[in-house]
């Protein structure tokens, strides 16, 4: 699989990185003993890059999966909303310690959102570079689901790596559309950092044209690499084959399971509209007696389920 240099930093990742978001309790909600398997096999067939955050829940599913492996063979992104230098320490230090890594690939802003957003997080940054300094933080990142987050990290020389929503149909951008985003990245790069995409299958919505959808990333000379989440060894395997240039069988295709993935509320919901408030893709509004979603619209990140009080929002 193509190795890329992560700019001057020392680092070098393979260009599919695994994303684990789908392993926990906000997506595909696997133990961490089942969400290991996946980890293990893409680690096997060759992957070294991971990406995590402290919001996604599955720091266990990542030490499981990756027991016994040298630290030093794998690059780990990770990230936080804390917006204090406390808050991001405590972070960092939650991610060194249950990783059980002395060195963190990769530390993100997690879902900078615009200028105001960004300058908001000083503290946090200023965390962040208190540990690049002392070389416990390889780089600095920032991710974001908005074409303005995205313009100001291209603006905060502090920042070395950028993760948006970035996919060949432009879904699961909020303030705009693909030509905005791309005309970002490409100011990203011309700034010298390294760009990573997330939602490469706009949150399932692509999942049936997947090579196309993977082809039009890896073709761009704005984007070095590409995050997908993978919750099983079928996908893994369809993943890396894919990365590899190599023809996917119909066997493994027949594996992998085909079916759209799509968010699902209870009937056990009050109502409350927390998730609505959550939501920045605008998919969910109130019905009659619950929350309903408009699956046009939904990216399947998980966000909302994390703020139900009642735990009745699962994407299935
Ligand atoms: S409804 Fe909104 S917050 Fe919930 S999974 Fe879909 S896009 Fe994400
Ligand atoms: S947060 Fe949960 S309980 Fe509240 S409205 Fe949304 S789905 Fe219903």
């Amino acid at each position: 699989m193509r190795m890329i240099n992560i700019g001057n930093t020392g680092m070098a990742v393979t260009e599919l990185c695994h994303g684990t978001l789908i392993l926990g309790k906000l997506q595909a909600d696997l133990t961490p003993e089942e969400g290991a398997v996946a980890i293990r096999k893409s680690y096997e067939m060759g992957v070294n890059f991971y990406d995590t955050a402290q919001s996604y829940q599955v720091y266990p599913h990542l030490a499981l999966g990756l027991k016994g492996v040298p630290r030093d063979k794998l690059v780990i992104a990770s990230k936080s909303h804390a917006h204090s230098y406390e808050g991001m320490k405590m972070a960092v230090e939650e991610c060194l310690r249950t990783l059980s890594l002395e060195q963190i690939g990769i530390f993100h802003l997690h879902q900078v959102q615009s200028v105001d957003d960004l300058r908001s997080r000083k503290g946090a940054l200023d965390c962040l570079l208190e540990f690049k300094k002392r070389g416990v933080i390889g780089a600095i990142g920032a991710s974001s689901h908005t074409v303005a987050g995205t313009q100001a990290v291209n603006n905060e020389s502090a920042i070395d790596v950028v993760f948006p929503v970035l996919n060949s149909k432009g879904l699961g951008i909020i303030d705009g559309n693909l030509q905005d985003m791309l005309e970002a990245l490409k100011e990203s790069k011309a700034k010298g950092k390294f760009v990573y995409a997330m939602k490469p299958l706009g949150g399932g919505h692509l999942y049936k044209e997947i090579e196309e959808a993977f082809d039009f990333l890896r073709q761009l000379p704005t984007c070095d690499a590409i995050a997908c989440g993978m919750k099983d060894e079928a996908e893994v395997e369809m993943n890396v084959s894919i990365f590899n240039d190599e023809r996917v069988s119909e066997e493994l295709r027949g594996r992998v399971h085909a079916v759209a993935r799509r968010l699902v509320i209870y009937d056990r919901c009050i109502a409350c509209g927390l998730c609505i408030d959550e939501c920045d893709q605008g998919a969910l509004s109130m019905g009659e007696s619950k929350v309903v979603v408009d699956d046009s619209k939904c990216i399947l990140c998980g966000y909302c389920a994390a703020v139900c009080p009642e735990y009745v929002i699962r994407v299935v």
